[in-house]
């Protein structure tokens, strides 16, 4: 069994770090927050003080940190400066790309194995250990990593070179944002021209309009039992989370000169819906905005 450093234990981490403890790893566990690193003891890591601490002699380091400037100086401060030559490195939070390249490649300068893996699905998915990575590394790095990564996900997806993990995340959500958007105009145009919602779906769900955020995700309630919109838009997927992740697909775009003007409206929507109030609601309560019911609730 290996021993694991785990590094940034919140709603994300807490669910990631017991699944790894429940496959018989020996984790190692710290967060800036004490009672983050208390329940990962309760859930049978072993707590520890410092970052430096959980990666000492460690076979492999798991990173899940709000954003970009945590991963570079948790990295470059403590991690890098620790850890053994050869120690697999896996950073599972959602940051720019471009960081995401320069820890990659100044982990390689360094002797390490090192992954960009950011994560699709939320803390249940966490919890219940059926998250999908996308990963960006070396092939030995990704080799290694699968190990660790199946036993916290349900599918692990090599994308490419260091940063296409982080790439593949932000193209995907950026789309997930245009067609969530897109499916509520539907929905309350439908609703304007006196077509029942139900119907729309049956005929929609079965047509050229039919997308994952329509028949998995539907943004009104009704036609999908497991929607947020059938429980006031309770995430799910938040808000605010969604508005990260596009304003890093629109920084990345500007950067590459990609023309975005779909992903640009909705990054532009979304900050609206969060100005509004709607910041820690489902991200699909968007249809509440388009369709002039949103009443900041
Ligand atoms: P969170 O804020 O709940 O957890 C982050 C944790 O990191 C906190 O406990 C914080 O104390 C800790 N931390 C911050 N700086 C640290 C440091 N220097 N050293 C040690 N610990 C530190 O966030 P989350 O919801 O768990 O998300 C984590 C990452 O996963 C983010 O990048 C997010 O974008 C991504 N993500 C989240 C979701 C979701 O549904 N929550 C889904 C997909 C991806």
């Amino acid at each position: 069994m290996a021993t694991i450093g785990f590094i940034g234990l919140g709603n994300m981490g807490s669910g990631m770090c017991a699944n790894l403890v429940k496959a018989g790893h020996n984790v190692r566990a710290f967060d800036l927050n004490p009672d983050a690193v208390a329940r990962a003891e309760s859930a049978g890591a072993d707590g520890v003080d410092s970052a430096a601490a959980a990666v000492t002699d460690a076979d492999a380091v798991v990173t899940m940190l709000p954003a970009g400037k945590h991963v570079r100086a948790v990295y470059e401060t403590d991690v890098f400066e620790t850890a053994a030559p050869g120690t697999l490195m896996m950073d599972c939070s959602t940051i720019d790309v471009d960081t995401a390249k320069a820890v990659g490649k100044l982990a390689a300068a360094k002797g390490f194995l090192f992954v960009d893996s950011p994560v699709s699905g939320g803390v249940a998915a966490a919890d219940a250990g059926t998250l999908t990575f996308m990963v960006g590394g070396p092939e030995e790095a990704f080799q290694r990593a699968e190990e660790f990564l199946s036993i916290m996900g349900k599918a692990v997806i090599h994308a490419g070179d260091a940063g296409t993990g982080q790439a593949a995340k932000i193209c995907n959500n950026m789309l997930l944002a245009i067609t969530m958007i897109g499916t509520s105009e539907a929905f309350a145009l439908a609703e304007k021209l006196g077509l029942d919602q139900q119907k729309f779906y049956d005929i929609s769900s079965k047509a050229s309009g039919q997308s994952w955020s329509m028949t998995s995700y539907c943004p009104v309630p009704g036609p999908v039992e497991t929607s947020p919109a059938n429980r006031g838009y309770q995430p799910g997927f938040a808000t605010a989370m969604m508005l990260k992740d596009l304003k890093l697909a629109m920084d990345a775009a500007a950067a590459s000169g990609a023309t975005t003007p779909l992903g640009a409206q909705s990054e532009a929507l979304y900050a609206m819906f969060d100005n509004l109030g709607g910041g820690t609601a489902d991200f699909s309560g968007i249809y509440k905005l388009l369709d002039g019911s949103w009443k900041g609730d």
